[in-house]
């Protein structure tokens, strides 16, 4: 079992989404921004169940983000081996497409670019950046289409893509790679890591405006409104979901922070926020349990 050298995180953007589809009404735009980036994460960590497997010597490299010659490139998934770089471009398709070299036609005749132009993309890219760094290491680059309810008709053969139904044999495939690592390979991997870089989201969120979110706590299995405290359990009324009710509170207090970093946590906003615990000495309990008071009486906040 190979665990990641880099883990994947969850991305800041797709976090702050998933709280603003529950608390406001997204535009169509960005409602279907935000399917796409979880069905894209959700893709991606179907991906990396399959790389701990592994058994080879390797490091697993998740979510790079890196720049060669002025041009910034993303690397979902990639593995090092002792002679070769393998990296992956996870795609979640989901449908019946129809394979054209510039792009994928659905059957009601949407298209959509051929993934197959980031990848080379990607492979020139970084083939540059690991030169850059004297590595000789040989760059290999995939698309894996990671949903099995994904078919291309009219895919050529020779083509860098891994379908649902290969994806098992390609694992096993990748586990039959010779492969020792040394410390060059801890070293390259701890370089592209110290090089990775965030990129601020290209997508304007929705502006976070308090006033027009809905408030109230919600289930943190299926994101219902309908629950109730009874004791010391914040119950779910939809899915039966059972959470002590200061773990739900906290969590509520980091759903806050996400949104409203500049906004100090006092009890009076997170009552305000979680709306149905009415009284106030129970959140200021669960605040001092749980974070750092600053400050005395009215003026008391929490970090
Ligand atoms: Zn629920």
């Amino acid at each position: 079992m190979e665990n990641a050298y880099k883990a994947r995180v969850e991305p800041v953007v797709l976090k702050k989404l998933r709280i603003l589809n529950k608390r406001i009404k997204l535009t169509e735009d960005k409602y279907r921004y935000y399917l796409n980036q979880e069905k894209g994460f959700q893709g991606e960590v179907q991906f990396d169940v399959l790389t701990e497997k592994l058994q080879r010597d390797c490091h697993i490299l998740n979510d790079l983000q890196l720049e060669s010659n002025k041009s910034r490139f993303q690397l979902d998934s990639s593995l090092i081996f002792q002679e070769t770089y393998s990296l992956f471009d996870i795609n979640n398709f989901e449908g019946e497409y129809v394979y054209h070299s510039e792009y994928f036609k659905t059957l009601s005749g949407k298209e959509f670019q051929n993934p197959l132009d980031q990848l080379k993309r990607s492979k020139l890219l970084l083939s540059q950046l690991l030169q850059s760094l004297g590595s000789k290491i040989t760059v290999e680059a995939y698309v894996i289409f990671i949903n099995p309810q994904f078919t291309l008709f009219q895919t050529p053969p020779n083509l860098p893509f891994i379908l649902p139904t290969q994806l098992d044999q390609f694992i096993k495939k990748l586990d039959q790679k010779s492969s020792r690592l040394n410390q060059s390979h801890k070293n390259l991997a701890d370089k592209l890591i110290s090089l990775h870089q965030l990129d601020p989201p290209k997508f304007q969120l929705p502006a976070n405006k308090y006033e027009t979110m809905k408030k109230g706590m919600t289930c943190c299995k299926c994101d219902s409104f309908s629950v109730t405290i009874v004791g010391h359990k914040l119950i779910c009324d939809r899915c039966g979901c059972q959470e002590l009710v200061t773990v739900a509170v906290m969590r509520h207090v980091e759903e806050f922070k996400l949104l409203f970093p500049e906004q100090k946590i006092t009890t009076n906003v997170i009552r305000d926020w979680c709306g149905i615990v009415d009284s106030r000495k129970r959140i200021s309990r669960i605040l001092g349990k749980n974070l750092k008071i600053t400050g005395v009486h009215q003026w008391t906040y929490y970090e």
